[in-house]
């Protein structure tokens, strides 16, 4: 399967976030805790240069646990701040005040040292599509002071949310486009659904998804739909469409029903908490 992405987006919204970051102190960059290394946008690198940084794994409540911490540990040992939390249902969020606090530490020491104080620390929340920054904003600033949904935001008057007497976030996240030239995080992003599926072959990409469960987490989809595991990736989908009555006309097995309903299942959740993908030892 082959994916593209739209240069045209992607160079106004790295425009836009290169002017919003010379405002700010810290990076706050949300990824997806199934899928943190897929999930982040390497760019964000060059443009968080000199800032402090803070990586949240997002939609922990997703992954498995025991991988959201080994990515943490990942994250620390590169030098990054790192937590996870679940924006969502607000898990986590209380604590990121004194996480950010601690974040900017240095930063505040040294402003200390040139004499200056009271100034509060500015933040901005960055990531790519779909990883949950307008969730996260609204728990963290406890009100739907930030729009949700999945659009490409446009900075016009430069807004800023007042934390504490001592951290400001601008209300608009940067928004940061996947990036891929290798097809296996293409195929990721597409599993937890930050590729429209409108442009992807779904029965492919379910089948794809069908071979990395039945690897990695063995019995779950035997359990989830009453099948069999064996054999290939499309009998399996062909099984999921007969156990959960996906026909058409009748008695032709429905095949890319099935297949959304398996992705739809995956992506919210009810296939319990699986991790795509683990941190380099
Ligand atoms: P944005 O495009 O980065 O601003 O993402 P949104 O904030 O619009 O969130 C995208 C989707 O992810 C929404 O359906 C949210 O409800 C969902 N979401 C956000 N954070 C979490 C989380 O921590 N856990 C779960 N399960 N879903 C989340």
């Amino acid at each position: 399967m082959h994916f593209q992405w739209y240069p045209g987006h992607m160079t106004k919204a790295k425009r836009m976030m290169q002017e919003n970051i010379k405002l700010i102190d810290l990076v706050i960059e949300l990824v997806d805790a199934r899928i943190p290394m897929s999930s982040r946008n390497p760019d964000i690198d060059e443009l968080g240069r000199n800032k402090s940084r803070l990586i949240l794994l997002n939609k922990a409540d997703l992954a498995e646990d025991k991988w959201n911490d080994e990515w943490i540990a990942y994250f620390k040992e590169k030098g990054f701040s790192c937590v996870k939390v679940n924006s969502k249902k607000g898990g986590g969020v209380k604590s990121i005040q004194s996480v950010i606090q601690e974040a900017c530490k240095e930063k505040m020491e040294r402003d200390r040292k040139r004499g200056i104080l009271n100034r509060p620390v500015r933040a901005m929340v960055v990531g790519i599509p779909n990883v949950g920054k307008s969730t996260f904003i609204n728990a963290l600033a406890g009100k739907a002071c930030a729009k949700t949904g999945n659009k490409p935001g446009v900075t016009k008057g430069k807004q800023w949310i007042r934390l504490n007497k001592n951290v400001e976030l601008l209300d608009t996240p940067g928004i940061l486009w996947p990036k891929f030239e290798d097809q296996s995080v293409g195929l990721k992003l597409a599993f937890i659904g930050s590729i429209k599926d409108e442009i992807l072959n779904v029965e492919e990409l379910a089948a794809d998804f069908i071979t990395f469960a039945k690897n990695s987490y063995p019995g779950v989809l035997a359990d989830k739909y009453d099948i069999e595991e064996a054999g290939d990736s499309y009998e399996c989908l062909k099984a999921i469409a007969e156990s959960r009555h996906c026909l058409v006309r009748g008695n032709e097995l429905d095949t890319e029903k099935a297949a959304a309903l398996l992705l739809d299942d995956f992506r919210n959740g009810r296939l319990g908490r699986l991790t795509l993908e683990y941190p380099e030892k």
